[in-house]
């Protein structure tokens, strides 16, 4: 037996299959529900239950304080409904709704572009049209079920077959250990993507902060090839922090992205600068701050580490004035986090 899913105010429906997750169901219906991990980490897919009744999967809830949950919040993307339920959430709808596919892509090449960052070139099957966004991200199927989620750093109309992904190396990590370590050219991977509700709405025309840390800057450099591919000229300001100098891995090419077009700044902001560094310090959602204080007509994308997401949503609405609704982000969450959370 399916149980119906009504989003309000859209009024759209969708139907969950006994024992199902609202979210996936969702995705594979083509409903727009806003969301990031689907882990219950980042919060992204916090929505209201209006009507009905959700159990979530208890382990996962890091994101959903006790209060809020007594308070009728839930997680999408870990709510199984009990009975038909009425859920208030925005939409999401892209342009184009892409499919989701699951696929096999091969290693291109991986080149280390810092220590600790891999740059992953991965073939797209030729015989499936794999489309997306600029923003969204794909996941990698491990073996035993396990999924790791990685966001495409090339606009889509520039990937020309093949996607290329960022990827931090976490010790201990089970797919980042191996990338860092055994993965050759030419291995297969099983992807399955796009995922996200992370894009550019083209429809405003706010002036944007782009903001990330560390490989945090890969969708958000895809963000920005889609604007000039685009032709936009939106006031853009990205924000990279990081560490230390070398841990801006792709520095050259913000410097000249931001000397090539007219409407883009690059700001980068150490935390734990160099002697010989001479540009801001500390951290890099505070520097958007001291410069922004007004954000009241911003649109801000964020991505990267889930701290910096958190702090950057809490701290540009409260002191700001950011609207809640103009925060985009996707919150790099690794199992460290969901055990930090549990
Ligand atoms: C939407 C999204 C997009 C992402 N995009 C990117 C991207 O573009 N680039 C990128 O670099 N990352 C990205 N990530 C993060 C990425 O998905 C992985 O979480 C990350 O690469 C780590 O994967 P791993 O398998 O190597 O490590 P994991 O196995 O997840 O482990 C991570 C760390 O936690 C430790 N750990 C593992 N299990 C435990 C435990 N039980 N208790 C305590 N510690 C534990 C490990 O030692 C390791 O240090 C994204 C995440 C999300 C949700």
């Amino acid at each position: 037996m399916n149980f119906t899913v009504t989003v309000q105010p859209s009024g759209r429906q969708f139907e969950v299959a006994r024992d199902e997750v609202m979210l996936p169901a969702a995705i594979r219906q083509g409903i727009g529900l806003p969301y990031g991990c689907k882990d219950g980490a980042c919060g992204s897919c916090k929505s209201r239950l209006l009507e009905g009744r959700v159990i979530h999967g208890a382990h996962q809830l890091k994101a959903l304080s006790a209060e809020e949950e007594a308070a009728g919040l839930i997680l999408s993307c870990c709510a199984t409904p009990q009975t038909d339920c009425v859920v208030e959430s925005r939409q999401v709808t892209a342009a184009d709704q892409f499919p989701v596919l699951k696929m096999p892509t091969r290693v291109i090449s991986i080149t280390r572009a810092a220590d600790d960052v891999a740059v992953l070139r991965l073939q797209l099957p030729a015989n499936q049209p794999f489309q997306y966004h600029a923003g969204q991200y794909v996941d990698f199927l491990l073996r035993d079920g396990a999924r790791r989620s990685y966001s495409m750093a090339t606009a889509p109309s520039l990937a020309q077959g093949a996607i290329e992904l960022h990827i931090r190396h976490m010790p201990g990590g089970r797919f980042t250990d191996h990338v860092f370590g055994a993965m050759k050219e030419k291995e297969i991977l099983r992807m399955e993507g796009p995922f996200g509700s992370f894009w550019l709405r083209e429809d405003s025309a706010r002036p944007v902060v782009l903001l990330a840390s560390g490989t945090g800057f890969a969708p958000i450099k895809a963000l920005i090839e889609q604007m000039e591919v685009k032709g936009l000229t939106r006031p853009a300001v990205l924000y990279w922090g990081a560490r230390r100098a070398a841990d801006l891995y792709l520095r050259d090419w913000a410097e000249a992205a931001a000397a090539r077009l007219p409407w883009l700044r690059f700001v980068p902001v150490l935390s734990e600068p160099d002697a010989d560094w001479s540009g801001r310090t500390g951290l890099v959602h505070q520097a958007v701050m001291a410069d922004l204080p007004d954000l009241s007509g911003h649109q801000v994308y964020a991505c990267g580490a889930p701290v910096m997401v958190q702090s950057a949503q809490r701290d540009f609405v409260a002191a700001c004035g950011l609207p809640e609704e103009e925060f985009f982000a996707d919150a790099f969450t690794s199992e460290a986090d969901k055990v930090a959370g549990a």
